[in-house]
């Protein structure tokens, strides 16, 4: 499909790196940022199969259908070497593994491509050892890092990457993304789901539309005792849980102030708990919780501690119903 086709939205990043190409002035290093689930990693991988695509279409776009593409699409191509993280950080080890890879010269394609997804969890010696492969970089080789959390990077190794930031997809591209990767045809369903997802309709991965909602009802549960679930294991989560506190706010502030309008709530399946909710919260308490929450997703990127976290939600929830 290529990465005009696969890549729904990004218009500015796809012609940012279409024109460096076509005009051979490609930076050595790119650093895609922007809330995790807007499709940052398939479209790193969608322009890898560009690279070094045998047969590029006539709209310089990836054929999708030679052997190098098929074997980036299967995560098999001697020429593209992806780090992720391992419990939740990036060592050293993987950043030595790219060096070695790099100092070879392309097996079978044009270039030598990495990805490292979710950068910023590289710890301290990784990042050291990555900011010299960044200050040599070797000949037919392109990098891209990946983050949501660019801030958490060394300012050394930001600065030496060119930065696409990607932005949150509209309702109507997270709809089109839904429908490609879920097997669910109602346009109701989807565009429940596609408010759901606020722009980043990655976070849904798999995961069903019953699986979803379980989710929420488990969550609103969880609120009603004035907790933090207890599936909240790490930040990545608790910023999880708090974008769906987020939304469900979001809806026992419009049941309280519109009591039947149930067709303007993003989860209407959860009426019968926002219409119960709703009569003992007050609108200002709804209102500074929910700015509360703002507040709290911010400070998570500063690694500020779970517990430390989890303390303060609980306390304003009892503070005030
Ligand atoms: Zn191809």
């Amino acid at each position: 499909m290529g990465l005009l086709n696969t890549i729904i939205g990004h218009n500015k990043e796809k012609n940012i790196l279409l024109n460096a190409l076509k005009k051979d002035r490609l930076a050595t290093t790119y650093l895609f940022c922007g809330e995790s689930g807007t499709g940052k990693r398939t479209f790193a991988l969608e322009f890898a199969k560009l690279l070094n695509c045998e047969y590029p279409t006539a709209e310089s776009d990836s054929c999708d259908r030679c052997v190098s593409c098929k074997k980036i699409s299967s995560n098999n191509h001697p020429d593209l070497f992806v780090v992720t993280p391992e419990s939740n950080v990036i060592k050293i080890e993987a950043i030595r593994e790219v060096q070695e890879f790099l100092s070879l010269a392309p097996y079978e394609g044009r270039k030598k491509i990495v990805i490292v997804d979710d950068a910023h969890l590289m710890n301290q010696s990784a990042s050291n050892a990555f900011l010299k492969t960044l200050e040599e970089p070797a000949a037919n080789s392109l990098i891209i890092l990946i983050s949501n959390l660019p801030e958490l990077l060394l300012e050394t190794i930001r600065s030496r990457c060119f930065r696409l930031n990607f932005s949150l997809l509209n309702e109507a591209e997270t709809i089109q993304v839904l429908k490609r990767y879920l097997e669910i045809k109602e346009e109701g369903i989807l565009r429940i789901l596609a408010r759901l997802c606020m722009g980043r309709p990655g976070i849904l991965g798999g995961t069903e539309y019953e699986e979803i909602l379980d989710e929420f009802e488990s969550i609103a549960d969880a609120l009603e005792k004035k907790t933090v679930s207890d599936r909240v294991k790490d930040r990545i989560e608790l910023e999880y849980w708090i974008d769906r506190i987020i939304i469900i706010l979001r809806d026992i502030l419009l049941t309280r102030m519109y009591p039947h309008m149930e067709e303007v709530l993003i989860v209407s399946n959860l009426y019968g708990f926002y219409s119960r909710i709703s009569k003992k919260f007050d609108i200002d308490f709804i209102i500074k919780l929910y700015t509360q929450l703002i507040d709290l997703k911010r400070s998570l990127k500063f690694n500020i501690n779970l517990s430390i976290a989890r303390n303060y939600i609980e306390s304003r929830l009892n503070e005030q119903y």
